[in-house]
């Protein structure tokens, strides 16, 4: 088959230990004279020492949670519009980044942000230019189009062009004091990405290489950023994997690990990461072919069945939840009826339908 493809990334990154520093430069170089930052309440205070060195920081929003809600973005939102600012920064995870995205958004036009959540409507032509800023190293949101939030129980993955970001500043320092579960939880986010942008049924050539040095990297360096969180070359490790995992999967998309992730967070309160992690040994061991044998040697394993056990280490070491019976009681009539259904699972190469999503389930009692 002929080889064909379109690429795009069009966001502007500057990664670097240390490159926070540039903030206020890179604010000036948009052109923005009043900014909002938005944070969660671990970083306010962080927060407000930038802003006494960068008097473009206008306003500070601060209240975003864990699986962000569509009420916060809609108060950050208001916070950018009465405050009169012209761009928008997100410094935080992927909570934050995803918050930021979507306020800045629906800010410059005071746009219905429950109608645009809802489809109903669409988003507004213009947007406040918007600067990413992660501390985890996980969800690559600093280079998606995607924005995952929230309306009550209802968490919905918004995949638009709106949600790009002008420029991400990449700086593992941020990193640094990121615990380490959730270190362990992000970094197999960023591995899951890879792995699932490399298997999608839309994969192409640029992202595979991201996607095959995003894998090499997690494997060298999670256990030691778990380990000793201070080690600054395996944060910056992990950043470059986070980095690349969401170039990785910015337009292939993911695949099943990611479609089961969604009722496991819903209905098991997982952790993004976790939830994605609760399933991607299984969906190696499935989804094993010639690629991902290729992958696999690529990264100095001997197969399939290595990065499988790999993975599943990784999880031991953490204290993840493996297996059905750590979930409590489970529905899973339920279960494998909201992954067959999730949109992404059509991404997967192997077609997977409920009888095979029990399958594979059950052999994680
Ligand atoms: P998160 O943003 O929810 O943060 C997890 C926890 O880590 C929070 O308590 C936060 O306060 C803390 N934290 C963040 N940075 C810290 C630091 N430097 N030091 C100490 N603590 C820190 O977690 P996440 O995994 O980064 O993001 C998950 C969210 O991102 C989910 O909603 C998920 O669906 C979404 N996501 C988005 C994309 C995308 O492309 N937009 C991709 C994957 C996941």
């Amino acid at each position: 088959m002929a080889l064909e493809f379109l690429y795009r990334q069009p966001v502007k990154i500057r990664f670097g230990s240390g490159s926070i520093r540039t903030l206020g430069e890179e604010i000036k170089a948009l052109g923005a004279a009043r900014c909002l930052v938005v944070c969660d309440r671990f970083l306010r205070s962080a927060a407000e020492a930038m802003q006494k060195e960068i008097p473009e920081i206008a306003a500070i929003f601060s209240d975003v949670e864990e699986n962000p809600q569509l009420s916060g973005v809609i108060k950050a939102a208001e916070l950018a519009r009465e405050t009169q600012v012209d761009a928008v920064v997100g410094i935080g995870g992927g909570s934050t980044m995803d918050t930021a995205k979507f306020a800045a958004a629906i800010a410059k036009e005071n746009a219905d942000a429950l109608a645009c959540f809802k489809g109903v409507s669409p988003f507004p032509k213009t947007r406040f230019p918007m600067i990413a800023v992660p501390t985890t190293a996980g969800t690559g949101s600093e280079v998606t189009q995607v924005s995952v939030i929230s309306n009550g129980s209802e968490k919905k993955t918004i995949n638009n062009p709106v949600f790009m970001p002008t420029l991400a500043i990449v700086d593992p320092k941020l990193t640094l004091t990121v615990p380490p579960r959730t270190t362990m939880n992000t970094g197999l986010d960023a591995m899951a990405h890879a792995l699932e942008g490399y298997w999608s049924r839309n994969h192409q050539p640029i992202s595979d290489v991201c996607a095959i040095e995003a894998v090499r990297l997690v494997l060298e360096n999670l256990e030691t950023a778990y380990r000793d969180g201070s080690d600054l070359a395996a944060r910056e490790n992990m950043s470059l994997a986070a980095l690349l995992g969401g170039m990785s999967f910015a337009l292939p998309k993911t695949a099943g690990s990611h479609a089961c992730s969604y009722p496991l967070s819903e209905d098991y309160h997982l952790p993004h990461g976790e939830a994605c992690a609760f399933t991607l040994d299984s969906f190696v061991r499935i989804n094993a072919d010639e690629r991902l044998e290729t992958l696999c040697r690529r990264v100095g394993l001997s197969g399939t069945d290595e990065l499988a056990d790999r993975i599943k280490a990784l999880k031991r070491l953490a204290g993840l939840r493996m297996t059905l019976s750590d979930l409590g009681a489970v529905d899973l009539d339920k279960l494998c009826r909201d992954a067959a259904k999730h949109p992404l699972m059509g991404n997967n190469p192997v077609v997977m339908d409920e009888r095979a999503l029990r399958r594979m389930f059950e052999a994680l009692a």
